[in-house]
């Protein structure tokens, strides 16, 4: 379905970003991936999805927090696929504590990875996408776009952005064939969610398991993660013609977190 398109997945090198690179590609996409990681294993990955799934792989490893980096990324992506038709904002972080002792570089970090780029990345990527009509932005939002959690502010306040950001370039792009939506996910095991569940083992005195069990028993009524793959298939979906008509929502994938 998605043969001949294009898309540029940031945070792709890891968790849900890999899920939905490996999903965009099982459905013929051409791929631009980018995260950090050992360079070793993020060749091997490039060639096995560029193998299994017989499309074309680039990678660049652009800092999320550098706007000349993620130029690069955009230039990388249009020299080595010849265009970028769909974009994932999927890269961000957390840091956890209290508003008053929230460290300064933190706040900065979080919103330049989670808030910034996806606006940097809209802003160089919207022109082609209108020239030819066609185009999906993806913003990786959170449930924290919809709702807040103690000792997130930086978090919950970047994932808040995003959803303004979704809404506003939904807004601007609404009589074309590029769309703009975002995916809320709740609670996914990735290594971002790990680091909080060994903090919570640590703190509690747990092991790893009744940590996780703890973890999603305060927010996540399905008391099950939310995974990688089935992120990924919301994201085909959101760049299938069914959803061509979608235009600036938030899509949660979160176990029934904001039904409460
Ligand atoms: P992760 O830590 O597993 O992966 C993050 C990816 O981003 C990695 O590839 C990493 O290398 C990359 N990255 C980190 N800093 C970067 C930077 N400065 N520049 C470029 N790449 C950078 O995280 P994840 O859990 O897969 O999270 C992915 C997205 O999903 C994030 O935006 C996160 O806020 C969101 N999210 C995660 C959950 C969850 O439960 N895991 C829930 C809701 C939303």
């Amino acid at each position: 379905m998605l043969n001949g398109k294009t898309a540029v997945v940031t945070g792709s090198t890891s968790g849900i970003g890999l899920g939905i690179a490996r999903a965009l590609a099982a459905d013929g996409a051409d791929i631009l991936l980018n995260g950090f990681g050992d360079t070793s294993e993020i060749d091997r990955l490039r060639r096995q999805l560029s193998s299994e799934y017989g499309i074309k792989v680039a990678y660049c490893g652009a800092d999320m927090t550098k706007p000349a980096d993620i130029e690069r990324m955009i230039q990388t992506a249009n020299r080595e696929l010849g265009k970028i038709d769909i974009a994932v904002n999927n890269a961000g972080i957390q840091h956890v504590s209290p508003v008053q002792d929230f460290p300064v570089d933190r706040w900065d970090a979080v919103i330049a990875i989670n808030l910034t780029a996806p606006f940097l990345i809209t802003r160089a990527v919207l022109g082609q996408m209108l020239e030819r009509d066609w185009g999906r932005i993806i913003n990786i939002a959170s449930v924290h776009g919809q709702v807040a959690s103690v000792d997130k502010s930086a978090y919950v306040a970047s994932k808040h952005g995003v959803m303004g950001l979704t809404r506003a370039v939904a807004l601007e792009t609404a009589t074309t064939g590029v769309t703009c939506n975002a995916i809320c996910p709740g609670w996914v095991l990735t290594p971002l969610v790990q680091k909080q569940i060994d903090a919570l083992a640590m703190r509690d005195g747990l092991s790893n398991e009744d940590a996780s069990v703890k973890l999603l028993g305060d927010k996540q009524p399905s008391q099950t993660f939310t995974s990688p793959e089935q992120l990924g298939a919301l994201a085909v979906y959101l760049c299938s013609d069914a959803a061509c008509n979608m235009r600036g929502v938030g899509l949660p994938l979160d176990g029934g977190w904001l039904a409460q």
